[in-house]
């Protein structure tokens, strides 16, 4: 404060102190807000001592009965906005990297914060900033959406949404939108999210089954499935490379589990892939896996419940087959239902029953 009064960005006036925003003239450059929209931002606290509306204070004389701090211009407290600058500068020197926070403090927040710091110190503040979007909420389904707000009282802690979601799907939900964008939680946009992620995990067992097929002469070599996982890739690293669009480099590992899922229900009981198809399965999981994990959504091999195997597995599915065959439908049903029991669901396609686990 001491040297924004020295360099004249900053006036003292009754024990408060004032930055004077005409005396920086990049302001607004961060929420491209113009003069007008600056003044009617400003309008609430309007003060008649100020040099122009758009002033705000950097330092505030003590009220009786507030706590306070000494000052070159007597007892009082810090502004809100000096204290991002006074902390920021502090601990990550007078230019840094990246200042987040929630797209409400665009303005006037973090144009203060701009304004104050470079005006002091001469340098660039932040070189990027990241601006979050909102979560909104729905009470029901069809609800409207509103923001969540304490005033609401529609606030939702993060300890009891992971509770009611679970740490996978809610991870899920918050980058399925774009940061940058409001974020909806609802029970409609949970589910949402759990299906999504179930079709990611889904579609790593896919490939797994199709790798578990012994390999016969000949055998498919899968080239469809190779240029799905290129075109996976590239748009993966695109998607992330223009703002972390999270929401596109989902859609990219949607896609190359949609090839996987063709794969997957085209695929005959003589199905088997070939050497290469073998490799290019690998290689098809090892991106779907690794790029899954880049945003932390682990898609690990779901593991077979104790006591079973999967030669032990594909022997009921194959003995159930029998009984179907043999018009057995009451034993088929309750092989099925036990297995479910077991965690395994049973997928009845064309010519081959399928199984993954749930
Ligand atoms: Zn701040």
């Amino acid at each position: 404060m001491q040297r924004l009064v020295e360099k004249r960005h900053a006036y003292a006036i009754d024990g408060d102190v004032a930055f004077h925003v005409p005396s920086f003239a990049e302001y607004g450059k961060l929420s491209r807000r113009d003069l007008d929209s600056q003044i009617a931002g400003a309008r609430v606290e309007e003060d008649r001592r100020k040099r122009d509306p758009r002033d705000f204070f950097l330092w505030k004389a003590a009220k009786p009965g507030e706590p306070s701090w000494e000052s070159p211009w007597g007892a009082g407290r810090p502004g809100w906005h000096i204290e991002c600058s006074a902390m920021s500068v502090k601990y990550l020197g007078e230019g840094f990297d990246i200042h987040a926070g929630g797209s409400d403090l665009i303005f006037p927040h973090h144009e203060n914060e701009i304004a104050q710091s470079e005006a002091a110190s001469g340098k660039a503040f932040a070189r990027v900033w990241m601006h979050n979007g909102m979560m909104n909420v729905a009470r029901g389904d069809g609800e409207d959406e509103e923001k969540m707000a304490k005033s609401l009282g529609n606030v939702v802690g993060l300890r009891e949404m992971l509770d009611r979601v679970g740490g996978p799907a809610l991870r899920y939900l918050y980058i399925a939108a774009h940061y940058r964008s409001d974020l909806l939680y609802s029970e409609g946009s949970v589910e949402q999210a759990r299906g999504a992620l179930d079709r990611l995990q889904i579609g790593r067992q896919t490939i797994d089954r199709l790798m578990g097929k012994t390999t016969k002469t000949g055998g498919s070599d899968l080239a469809e499935l190779e240029e799905a996982r290129r075109v996976a890739k590239e748009e993966f690293h695109d998607a992330m490379d223009d703002d972390f669009s999270t929401p596109r480099a989902l859609a990219a590992l949607h896609g190359l589990v949609g090839a996987v899922n063709r794969l997957g229900a085209e695929a005959s009981a003589s199905f088997a892939p070939s050497e290469e198809g073998r490799t290019r399965l690998s290689a098809a999981r090892d991106t779907l896996v690794g790029l899954a994990g880049v945003l932390g959504l682990g898609l690990e091999e779901a593991s077979i419940p104790r006591g079973l195997t999967t030669d032990l597995i594909q022997l009921l599915v194959e003995l159930r087959q029998k009984a179907r065959e043999a018009g057995q439908y009451e034993i088929a049903d309750e092989v099925r239902s036990r297995l479910a029991g077991l965690g395994i669901v049973l997928e009845d396609r064309q010519d081959e029953t399928t199984w993954r686990l749930r």
